[in-house]
C-alpha cells in the first residue's frame, strides 16, 4: 500500500553536508518527496516532536542536539515507505546498522545518527502533521 513517512536529516547530517547524499538514496529507492523544508527547531519544538521519549534517559541530550542547528524535514511517499525508509537508515545504533545503510556509513554516535524516520503509520501521521499542513503536501506520483 502506498503510504507516507516523515524523514529528517538531523542537524549533524546538515552540518556535515550530507543532504544530497541522503536525498540521492531516497530518490534511488523510488521514494517520492511530497514535501520538504529546512527548520531550526527550538528546544521546546524538539521536545514536542520526541514527546514519546520524554521519560528516556537520552531525552535531554537528544532534544538539545535536535535543536542545535538546522534540519531538513521531508515527507516521503511510496509503497511500504515506512519500513523501506527504516531499512535504508539502518539500526538506531550505527554499530548495529547493516552495511550500506545511511547510519552505518555516516553516523558518528548513537545519538548523532544523521536521519530520523517514522516507525509506524500512527507516528507518521503525528510527525507529518507536526511539520506540514495539508497545503504543503503535493501529489506524490
Ligand atoms: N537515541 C540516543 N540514545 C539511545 C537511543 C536513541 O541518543 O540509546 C537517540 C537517537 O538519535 C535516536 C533517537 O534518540 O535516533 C530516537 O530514538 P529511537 O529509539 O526512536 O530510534 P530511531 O527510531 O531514530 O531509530
Ligand atoms: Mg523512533
Amino acid at each position: 500500500m502506498k503510504e507516507r513517512t516523515l524523514s529528517i536529516i538531523k542537524p549533524d547530517g546538515v552540518a556535515r553536508s550530507l543532504i544530497g547524499e541522503v536525498i540521492k538514496r531516497f530518490e534511488q529507492a523510488g521514494f517520492k518527496i511530497v514535501a520538504m523544508k529546512m527548520v531550526h527547531m527550538t528546544k521546546k519544538e524538539a521536545e514536542g516532536f520526541y514527546a514519546v521519549h520524554k521519560e528516556r534517559p537520552f531525552f535531554e541530550s537528544l532534544t538539545i542536539f535536535m535543536s542545535s542547528g538546522p534540519a531538513v524535514v521531508m515527507v516521503l511517499e511510496a509503497e511500504d515507505v515506512i519500513a523501506g525508509n527504516r531499512e535504508l537508515m539502518g539500526a538506531t545504533n550505527y554499530k548495529e546498522a547493516a552495511e550500506g545503510t545511511i547510519r552505518s556509513e555516516f553516523a558518528t554516535d548513537i545519538e548523532k545518527n544523521v536521519v530520523h524516520g517514522s516507525d509506524s503509520p500512527e507516528t507518521a501521521a503525528f510527525e507529518i502533521a507536526y511539520f506540514f499542513n495539508a497545503l504543503e503536501l503535493v501529489g506524490g506520483s
